[in-house]
């Protein structure tokens, strides 16, 4: 089969033509028809620690048809279409029993990092990673939803807890992630500020929701959201983006009462900058905020997620999509912040 294929820590990759991988007694081999490329795969791959082996293939957003299961699965057949979760997960653990698999005290890693992704062909996945893909659901939306849509599923949901009328700030919101968190907040009941950098950003935000948009090379964060909301701030600050400046606007510009929930950072190992920011523990106590750290979602999170996909209360964003073999070109957009919306690989064959 054809993959693309890492060598080394921060390496592009190649190319390649690689046997098609055996599923074990608990594991699903699916043929891949389209895999998500976001900001996470491009750090995965630059971060020391994060891929075990090489040579490794990435990718974790993936969609396609089951074509072979291991002696021991019970939940998927062949032929059935399914998306994926990204955490290979203990499914014992406290945390894993108790709903709250993305912090699985026995984690393997990631999909696409310990073990083979979705740039290639065909990929094996754990039956407990398996997720189905309602009728009615494209695979290029499957794949997407299944991190960029469900991720903003969870932060709206259960982390920002965002209810009707509530002014919710997100910060990165033209990007693969942010633009589903616009919808998503709004689909809440929010009414959204959606900041970024960049007129194309912008109008693709306010395009699918935003009520405002706040370009933030124009003047503070901080006080345009202010001037946009009375004086008082917003109820929950959303910051994909995750770097010192971001997260001490978005205390800023919380009301009293208020949420910070950080979905995302550049690390410093990629990025240069040290992300780390200021907290007045002063101030934080005297307004009653609160601090949240979004961590991807559960599998069930995922299947309520493409639910909403298939009921069309929100939209796959994907501005634009590549073959296997130009990977490394969507990567390069990433990497230099000159995508709006979400990316994704179509896979023929
Ligand atoms: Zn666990």
């Amino acid at each position: 089969m054809k993959a693309m294929v890492l060598h080394g820590l921060g390496q592009p990759l190649r190319l390649e033509e690689v046997p098609v991988p055996k599923p074990g007694a608990n594991e699903v081999l699916i043929r891949v028809r389209a895999c998500g490329v976001g900001l996470t795969v491009v750090i995965l791959v630059a971060t020391p620690g994060r891929v075990t082996s090489y040579p490794r293939i990435p990718g974790h957003e993936v969609a396609g048809e089951v074509v072979e299961t291991g002696s021991e699965v019970k939940s998927v057949k062949a032929g059935q279409r399914v998306t994926n979760h990204f955490y290979l997960t203990c499914g014992q653990c406290a945390n894993c029993r108790s709903g709250r698999e993305t912090l699985c005290l026995s984690s393997r890693g990631n999909v696409g990092a310990a073990c083979d992704g979705g740039y290639a062909e065909y990929i094996v996945l754990p039956e407990r990673n398996i997720v189905a893909i309602p009728g009615g659901v494209s695979d290029v939306d499957a794949a997407v939803a299944s991190d960029a849509i469900a991720t903003p599923y969870h932060a709206c949901h259960k982390e920002a807890r965002v209810g009707p009328g509530d002014d919710v700030l997100v910060i990165g919101a033209g990007g693969g992630v942010g633009i589903h968190m616009v919808q998503m907040a709004r689909l809440c009941g929010g009414r959204v500020l959606a900041s970024d950098i960049g007129e194309n950003k912008l109008a693709l935000a306010k395009k699918w929701g935003a009520d405002e948009v706040i370009d933030a090379r124009r003047g503070e964060l901080a006080q345009q959201v202010k001037a946009l909301t009375g004086g008082k701030g917003v109820h929950a600050v959303i910051d994909i983006v995750g770097n010192r400046q971001t997260l001490e606007a978005g205390i800023k510009a919380l009301a009293v009462g208020g949420k910070l929930v950080i979905i995302g950072t550049k690390p410093k190992s990629v990025y240069k900058d040290d992300p780390s920011f200021m907290l007045d523990p002063g101030d934080f106590l005297h307004r009653g905020l609160e601090l949240h750290s979004s961590r991807y979602v559960t599998a069930a999170e995922i299947a309520q997620t493409l639910e909403l996909v298939r009921q069309q209360r929100i939209t796959a964003v994907v501005t634009q999509t590549f073959p296997l073999e130009k990977v490394e070109e969507a990567h390069e957009l990433i990497r230099n912040n000159a995508t709006a919306g979400r990316i994704a690989l179509v896979i023929d064959g």
